[in-house]
């Protein structure tokens, strides 16, 4: 069985509120037009649902374009901390860094390029 998908499910509420209206409908037309207006209308009708159906199940992958939701892949570039000895705020390259396979594993030290003192890295969060 093919996966539901919105439109579908949006053509089978208007054809169950089409056919719960139509008696009304119908009632509405045969007051205000003639017989044959109303059998050429039905003929219209089905023409073009047979024509159309099989147009849109044909060409639809042609006549309907896919707007696809993407993802922004982003990538480390640097880490910033404030040094603990000399309270600047310290910027190093990513390609600079010893990083840790697994980011949650030790992180190791680094040297303040400012006080050249040894910095023990703690946890990170990501901006
Ligand atoms: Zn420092």
């Amino acid at each position: 069985m093919k996966k539901l998908d919105g439109m579908l499910i949006a053509s089978f509420l208007t054809t169950i509120f089409y056919s719960a209206t139509y008696p009304f409908i119908h009632k509405e037309i045969m007051a205000s037009v003639t017989d044959t207006i109303v059998a050429s209308n039905q003929i219209v009708d089905c023409v073009s649902i047979v024509v159309l159906g099989s147009l849109w199940n044909k060409k639809s992958g042609k006549l309907f374009k896919y707007y696809p939701v993407f993802c922004i892949n982003q990538q480390p570039v640097s880490i910033t901390f404030e040094c603990p000895y000399c309270n600047y705020d310290v910027t190093l390259d990513w390609d600079d860094l010893d990083v840790p396979e697994y980011w949650g594993d030790d992180w190791g030290e680094v040297e303040c390029p400012h006080c050249k003192k040894t910095v023990l890295l703690g946890d990170y969060d990501m901006n």
